[in-house]
């Protein structure tokens, strides 16, 4: 019987940080703080909002189909920011937490005005204290984690896949997102995903997009996968720039020099040091 808390758990997020760069991956998902022992996240406005967006939506789903869209989502949402509101959400200024709350606000009032399926029947993924996961695979001793933002039950017995998106940019077609999802979906219920789409809450644009088969996902997952693993078993997560470096792991290289714009928020929800990094010091 294989071990889960000796497997290696991946997620979107991880293998996301791994494919641009190891050490990038070291510092957000390995590093500990040696005096706390626990790992290190940083917060920022467009996490804030993200967040918080993200609360609104998916609490929708703890209430039946027909009296979701009664609820008024700009009292929820102000309820809601009231956990990243000021440093706490990494905001540097009354100013930048405005125009983030604003843009909340925008993507609500969208939703307000054309719900789409969040009118329609949904299912959740079972879960239990962790994220919905799975074996990925037993004989490597991984295990694949992820939460699908929402799961249209569609009329013909089949699934639609729903991410909602906070960002501007939109998701790049190599992106892992969608082909974890399907895993995810296919080990953990009977039924067939026969839709994904991207909902861009801001721009109110629903992109649907292709589906990979499950063999082709589970291949391409498993190979970020394994060199996950590979690298936790060497402990090796070297710069993938070199010389040139760049500015992707830089906040958490604050955090681990400890240098004085790394501000230390408070123990946040997954148990990890939460920082803002500071423009300039007070
Ligand atoms: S400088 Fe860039 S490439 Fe190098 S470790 Fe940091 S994030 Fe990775």
């Amino acid at each position: 019987m294989p071990d889960k808390y000796s497997a290696i758990w991946v997620s979107h997020s991880s293998m996301g940080d791994f494919l641009k760069c190891p050490r990038l991956y070291y510092l957000h998902n390995v590093y500990k703080d040696p005096t706390t022992k626990r790992k290190i996240n940083i917060v920022s406005p467009a996490l804030s909002l993200g967040i918080t967006v993200h609360q609104v939506l998916e609490g929708l789903g703890d209430f039946p189909a027909e009296e979701r869209m009664k609820r008024d989502l700009l009292s929820d949402f102000e309820k809601a920011w009231e956990n990243v509101a000021g440093e706490k959400g990494g905001f540097q200024s009354d100013e930048e937490e405005k125009e983030y709350k604003e843009r909340g606000v925008a993507m609500l009032t969208n939703v307000q005005h054309d719900p789409r399926f969040l009118v329609n029947k949904r299912i959740k993924l079972p879960r239990g204290e962790m994220n919905p996961n799975f074996y990925l695979s037993e004989e490597d001793n991984i295990i694949l984690n992820g939460q699908v933002d929402w799961l249209e039950y569609l009329p013909d017995d089949t699934l639609h896949i729903v991410d909602f998106k906070t960002g501007k940019n939109e998701e790049t077609d190599g992106s892992l997102q969608l082909p974890i999802y399907l895993l995810l979906c296919n080990a953990l219920q009977k039924r067939k995903v026969s839709r994904a789409s991207y909902w861009y809450l801001e721009a109110d644009k629903l992109v649907e997009k292709e589906l990979p088969d499950l063999e082709t996902a589970h291949r391409d997952v498993l190979e970020v996968a394994l060199r996950v693993k590979e690298a936790r078993e060497k402990g090796e997560y070297p710069c993938s720039k070199g010389e040139l470096g760049c500015f992707g792991c830089r906040p958490f290289e604050m955090i681990v020099s400890k240098d004085s714009k790394a501000k230390y928020l408070g123990v946040g929800g997954f148990n990890q040091d939460m920082y803002m990094i500071k423009n300039s010091v007070d």
